[in-house]
C-alpha cells in the first residue's frame, strides 16, 4: 500500500498558526492590552435580517410533509441557478443556469477542480499566492510555475507568451494583495490561454468589492473566456457567509479542452463525490440575489469598505506604500525601512499592538511586505489606524 506521497511534501500550514501563537504570547505579555486584529480573513458582521429568515421559513418548510425536501437537484437548485444567471445578467452577461453548480463555497471546488485534470500537468500561479491553489496543485502532484508580483506591476503579473502553462489560477480582487485586474490585462490572459489550450480557473470571491465601473468583475466579460475559463465564487466575503456556506462556480457547456466537456466531467464528478448544499442554505442564498438581499449585504461591504479606506489613508499618511484596499478588502504595504515581514509584524504586534498578516507567508514574493483586513470592527480599525497614523 502506498499513500499520496505528494500529500507528505507539503509545508505545514505554518502561516495562520504562527501568526495566532504570536498574538497569543503578546496577549500574554501584556494583559491588559486590546491587540487590534487587523490580521482576520474571517467577517464579522451578522446576516442580515432577510437572510435568517429566509434559513427559518426553510427549515420551518423541512417540517411538514408537503413542503418537505430530502435529496436536492444535483447541480444545485433551479431557484438558485436562476437567481445567480439573474445576478450575471444585470452586469450585461448571458450565463445560462445550466452551466452553474451550486457549492458550499470556493475553498472546496478550487481543490475538487483538479480532479479534472491530468497530474502530468503545469500549474501556474502568480506569487504571492491565496495559499489554496499551491497546496492543492501539490496534493495532486503537479508541477507548479510562479510569476512575480511586485511593486513595478502593481502585484498584477502577466503571462510570458513564450512559457508553457496548462492550468492558470488568477484571483481578482485578489488575496492577499488586494490588486485587481483591468479589463485589458484579463484580455491578455484568456488570449495567451487560448492559445496554449490551457484552463484559466478564475476565483472571484471578491468580485462584489469591486466599485469602479471600469474593472471587470467576471472573466466571462473577456471575449473568449467561455472557451477557456472556469469561475469560482462564493456567499462568504459577498454576504457573510463563511459561517453558513455557499458558492458557486461556473463551468461553460462551451469550454472543451482535450476533446472533452469539461463541464460534463464536472457534472459526473459532483453528482459522484458531492452530496450538494443543503436547501435550507441554497434558500438563504437565494435570498441575497433578491433586491434587498443586495441591499443589505452591500450595506455590510460598505461597512468593510469603509475600514479599508480608514487603514489605507492612515497607511498613506504614515508614508508606507500600500496597494488595494480601494476595489478590495485587502490592504498590501510595504514594511518600512527594508524591514522583513516577520521583523515588522513583531514590531506592530509588540510595540503598538496591532496585528497584521506577514507578507512572506503567502509566498516569496511577498518578503518585506504585510497585507491588512478589513473585516474587523469599526472600533478596531479606528484604533488601529489612530496608532499608524502617528508612526
Ligand atoms: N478564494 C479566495 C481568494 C479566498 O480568499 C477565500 C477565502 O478566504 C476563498 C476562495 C474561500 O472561500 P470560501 O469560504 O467560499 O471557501
Amino acid at each position: 500500500m502506498k499513500v499520496n506521497h505528494h500529500m507528505l511534501e507539503l509545508e505545514n500550514n505554518y502561516l495562520f498558526s504562527e501568526v495566532a501563537k504570536r498574538i497569543r504570547t503578546a496577549q500574554a505579555a501584556h494583559p491588559d492590552r486590546t491587540i487590534l486584529k487587523c490580521s482576520i480573513g474571517d467577517v464579522t458582521r451578522p446576516l442580515p435580517s432577510i437572510l435568517t429568515d429566509a434559513l427559518k421559513n426553510a427549515a420551518e418548510e423541512m417540517h411538514h410533509a408537503e413542503t418537505f425536501h430530502g435529496y436536492g437537484a444535483e447541480q444545485g437548485e433551479p431557484f438558485l441557478r436562476e437567481a445567480i444567471a439573474g445576478y450575471y445578467t444585470k452586469r450585461g452577461l448571458a450565463i445560462d443556469p445550466e452551466d452553474i453548480f451550486i457549492s458550499d463555497g470556493a475553498k472546496s471546488d478550487l481543490g475538487d477542480l483538479c480532479d479534472l485534470f491530468d497530474a502530468d500537468n503545469t500549474v501556474l500561479l502568480p506569487n504571492p499566492v491565496y495559499p489554496v491553489y499551491f497546496d492543492t496543485s501539490i496534493m495532486s502532484g503537479r508541477r507548479v510555475k510562479f510569476l512575480n508580483g511586485t511593486k513595478e506591476n502593481g502585484f498584477l503579473p502577466m503571462p510570458d507568451e513564450n512559457e508553457k502553462a496548462d492550468i492558470l489560477y488568477l484571483c481578482s480582487p485578489n488575496n492577499p494583495t488586494g490588486a485587481v485586474y483591468s479589463r485589458e490585462q484579463l484580455a491578455v490572459w484568456v488570449q495567451y490561454a487560448l492559445a496554449q489550450g490551457a484552463v484559466l480557473l478564475f476565483d472571484a470571491a471578491y468580485e462584489s468589492y469591486i466599485s469602479d465601473p471600469a474593472l471587470p468583475h467576471s472573466i466571462y466579460e473577456i471575449e473568449g473566456a467561455e472557451r477557456c475559463a472556469i469561475e469560482i465564487n462564493s456567499l462568504s466575503k459577498m454576504a457573510g457567509f463563511t459561517g453558513v456556506r455557499c458558492g458557486w462556480t461556473i463551468v461553460p457547456r462551451t469550454l472543451r479542452l482535450d476533446g472533452a466537456s469539461l463541464h460534463d466531467m464536472w457534472l459526473r464528478r459532483m453528482s459522484t463525490k458531492y452530496n450538494g448544499t443543503s436547501y435550507i442554505i441554497q434558500k438563504a442564498a437565494a435570498a441575497v440575489f433578491t433586491e434587498e438581499g443586495q441591499s443589505a449585504v452591500h450595506e455590510d461591504i460598505a461597512y468593510y469598505m469603509e475600514n479599508a479606506r480608514i487603514l489605507k489613508s492612515a497607511l498613506t499618511k504614515a508614508g508606507i506604500w500600500s496597494t488595494g484596499g480601494e476595489n478590495a478588502p485587502y490592504i498590501w504595504f510595504q514594511a518600512p525601512n527594508g524591514m522583513g515581514s516577520w521583523e515588522c509584524f513583531d514590531l506592530l504586534l509588540n510595540q503598538y499592538g496591532i496585528a497584521g498578516t506577514p507578507g512572506a507567508g503567502f509566498g516569496t514574493a511577498g518578503e518585506g511586505y504585510l497585507r491588512f483586513s478589513s473585516f474587523g470592527t469599526r472600533e478596531t480599525v479606528q484604533a488601529a489606524a489612530d496608532i499608524l497614523e502617528t508612526l
